[in-house]
């Protein structure tokens, strides 16, 4: 039998309505549970404040998790997408409140750039609600882009 190949990948998970954990949670055992997608890891889930967007939205709650993957990066957005929808997302205005938001951040040491999917994804390095809990579960995984590791980035973000 030949095997499959199976890459390693990271998304993003944010939420800033309803009950924000809970729905999270949810959304990893909606992954884990589709054929060819195994969640490996899971952050700590921080509270952050929102970056970007309307003032007046509420805290976020983010995490990041580790993936065994043997679907294209295209798939697995396919996937991330439904899943948000399911969660009853809403796509009111950029950066706006939601129930739930998946970006893959980065997948394998692949390097997309195609209008619909940039991977990794192209404003990680400048987010401390990403890099915190990303930083936690792959330290040292280097991005392919920046040739740092996460918990550099990460560090770098933290520096006044
Ligand atoms: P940001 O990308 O700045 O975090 P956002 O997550 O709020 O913003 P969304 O409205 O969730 O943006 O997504 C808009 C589109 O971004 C998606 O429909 C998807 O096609 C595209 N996209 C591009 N690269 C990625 C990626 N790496 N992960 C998820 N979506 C991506
Ligand atoms: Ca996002
Ligand atoms: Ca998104």
């Amino acid at each position: 039998m030949i095997a499959m190949q199976s890459i390693r990948a990271y998304i993003g998970l944010g939420s800033n309505l309803g009950d924000r954990a809970a729905t999270i949670i949810q959304a990893l055992t909606m992954l884990d549970e589709i054929p060819g997608i195994q969640v490996v890891q899971i952050s700590q889930l921080i509270e952050t404040s929102p970056v970007g967007g309307p003032p007046d939205q509420s805290n976020y709650i983010n995490g990041a998790a580790e993936l065994r993957c043997s679907l294209s990066a295209e798939e697995l957005l396919e996937q991330l997408l439904a899943i948000e929808k399911q969660m009853g997302r809403e796509r009111v205005q950029p950066w706006g409140p939601r129930t739930l938001d998946l970006d893959i951040l980065l997948f394998g040491n692949e390097i997309i750039d195609k209008p619909h999917l940039k991977v990794p994804h192209p404003l990680m390095q400048t987010r401390r609600f990403v890099m915190i809990p990303l930083s936690q579960i792959a330290p040292d995984v280097v991005h392919p882009l920046l040739g740092s590791t996460m918990r550099q980035i990460q560090c770098a973000l933290e520096q006044p």
